[in-house]
């Protein structure tokens, strides 16, 4: 386990190593905020279907990229014959000062229905024309209690259950019912897209997705007081059962 977590030239290191190892290129995704930025895209994917992966929009949820690249890591070679879009980091700068915003303190997570964030709309121009089966954005919650995720609701049966009890080998479950101020049962906050309140606050990755790129949609949030080592297996849990779910 490394304990660079925060040490973005190292993570860049390690998805390089990734890429050679597994022959999927390490692309550059956009130069912003005084960092290179990258995707990875498997040569199995294709345009609909697959998942997209993404961790690192907020830069203070360290568990997020470093458990992304550790399960690159642990597929080797399989990892060409997965079809995944990989965004392993959008937000280096804030990594390195463990800052939540980005450089000019705009949360990368509530602006993706505006047009003038480079990351952002790169993200756009890498996702364009595809339809995923499933979308997984990993996340930290520094009052989480436990393991808890977002799941938006359209397709049926759910997955947000299977998901966490993945994940509950490494972290219990957050018991509370009231999670930033909404309802939330057995860890899972599940809700249809109120589109109003968004254009409010401004979209989220998950909610631009939801209406435009992917099927289902998940938020996973491990809680940033527990272990490193844990938060990561978890995250690792739920990226594998993920997986299982749309490869077989
Ligand atoms: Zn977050």
């Amino acid at each position: 386990m490394s304990h660079r977590a925060h040490d973005y030239r190292h993570l860049v290191e390690r998805w390089r190593t990734v890429a050679r190892k597994s022959g999927v290129p390490l692309r550059r995704l956009v130069r912003a905020d005084g960092y290179e930025h990258f995707y990875l895209r498997t040569p199995a994917l294709a345009q609909t279907g697959g998942i997209y992966f993404s961790a690192g929009i907020h830069g203070d949820e360290a568990a997020a990229t470093e458990a992304l690249i550790t399960w690159a890591e642990q597929q080797g070679k399989k990892l060409r014959h997965l079809p995944l879009l990989l965004l392993p980091c959008l937000n280096p700068w804030g990594l390195v000062q463990n800052i939540r915003l980005n450089r000019q303190g705009a949360d990368l997570n509530r602006g993706f229905d505006r047009t003038d964030l480079p990351v952002v709309e790169a993200v756009k121009r890498v996702v364009a024309g595809h339809q995923f089966e499933a979308s997984v954005m990993l996340h930290e919650d520094y009052d989480g209690q436990g393991i808890y995720l977002y799941e938006i609701q359209r397709v049926q049966p759910h997955w947000g259950e299977a998901l966490l009890k993945a994940a509950r080998k490494h972290l219990p479950t957050d018991p509370r019912i009231w999670i930033d101020g909404r309802k939330t049962a057995k860890g899972i906050h599940r809700r249809r897209i109120d589109k109003k309140r968004f254009e409010q606050i401004g979209y989220p990755e998950a909610v631009w997705l939801h209406f435009e790129h992917s099927e289902r949609t998940f938020t996973v949030e491990t809680p940033s007081e527990f272990a490193l080592e844990r938060r990561v297996a978890a995250h690792i849990a739920v990226i594998e059962e993920v997986v299982l779910r749309v490869v077989g």
